[in-house]
């Protein structure tokens, strides 16, 4: 192998043209998702305050934002509710009432250039605010795996029918891809992707995201279902799993602290992959920035360049809108 003199890796840096020529990744507006909360109402645009810029709309002010979206050069956004009334099973999410499907039927007909992904999970729409179907035994509370899948699926068609264009779970049940394939098949949806949020650890990133959709866990927390963030070959074997049962995308979150599991997937599996910059992180690069700790554009570029070079494909983030148009 030649060496300095002969090489000289700084050449390639000289020159402003060059270093771009030689730049081996880049993001491109279509990788870009930008995720909304919608809550029940009209009207209604409420900020959140650990998420300087971000908000929650209510369904009509939702597709004038989504109309924002597109015209800033978005492309595909993720849908979040936060319901008028909460219940131990879930209620709220399931029906074609519910506010996410409300959104996505009026967002749909509307702009139908967007692509609309929605978040199945029962944490919304829970009192309690777990992840999964609560059951008591002998005096312990704990998430029930099996029970949860049935209401996840009820949850998945009905967004399927309201007009998503991919469904994606986050809720970390074992078996739930299978049974909401199944599910989405029956009723008539075999066309439609399933998003896996396959690697998702239990996170101090999360921080705001429990603000904004007002579901941090009444009791307990999630690590009974969310992994643990020293796992790597875990985060495999659940890649594996929802692979197996018909994920098509996989997804990992938080996503900075996890660019070692994006590259593993990256090398192991040949599918999409797709990396969520929480809240947390959003948060962090924000105050930060707002405080002039750092340059909050130069921040955001970066770290999706690096996640990109991690491995991911899309990038589902809360800057989206605000960078998309500096790609
Ligand atoms: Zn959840």
């Amino acid at each position: 192998m030649a060496l300095f003199p002969t090489v000289r890796l700084r050449r390639l840096r000289e020159n402003p043209l060059v270093r771009d020529l030689v730049r081996e990744v880049r993001v491109h507006p279509s990788s870009l998702v930008m995720p909304l909360f919608v809550k029940s109402g009209k009207k209604e645009r409420k900020a959140i305050a650990s998420m300087p810029g971000i908000f929650q709309f209510s369904p009509d002010e939702a597709l004038k934002e989504c109309e924002a979206l597109v015209k800033s050069g978005i492309r595909s956004a993720l849908l979040f509710g936060i319901p008028e009334s909460k219940d131990a099973v879930a209620s709220s999410g399931r029906g074609e009432n519910g506010v996410v499907q409300q959104a996505l039927s009026l967002i749909k007909k509307e702009l139908p250039e967007l692509l609309l992904i929605a978040d199945v999970c029962l944490c919304d729409y829970t009192d309690h605010g777990h992840c999964g179907l609560v059951q008591e035994e002998g005096g312990q509370r704990r998430v029930d795996n099996d029970s949860t899948l049935e209401v996840l699926s009820q949850i998945a068609g009905s967004m399927a029918r309201a007009g998503a264009d991919l469904i994606a779970p986050s809720d970390m049940m074992d078996g739930r891809i299978q049974r909401i394939r199944d599910e989405l098949d029956a009723a008539g949806f075999k066309h439609l992707p399933i998003l896996s949020y396959a690697v998702k650890y239990a996170s101090a990133f999360y921080g705001p995201f429990r603000e904004a959709l007002d579901n941090a866990p009444r009791f307990g927390d999630r690590r009974s279902y969310q992994m643990d963030v020293g796992n790597s070959r875990e985060a495999f074997r659940e890649a594996e799993q929802d692979l197996e049962e018909g994920a098509d995308i996989l997804m990992v979150k938080p996503a900075l602290s996890s660019l070692d599991i994006l590259r593993g997937l990256r090398e192991r599996f040949d599918v999409p992959l797709a990396a969520y910059q929480v809240s947390g992180e959003y948060a962090a690069i924000k105050f930060a920035g707002q405080a002039g700790a750092i340059d909050e554009r130069a921040a955001v570029l970066e770290t999706w360049t690096a996640l990109k070079r991690a491995g991911a494909d899309i990038l589902i983030t809360y800057f989206a809108k605000d960078y998309v148009g500096e790609l």
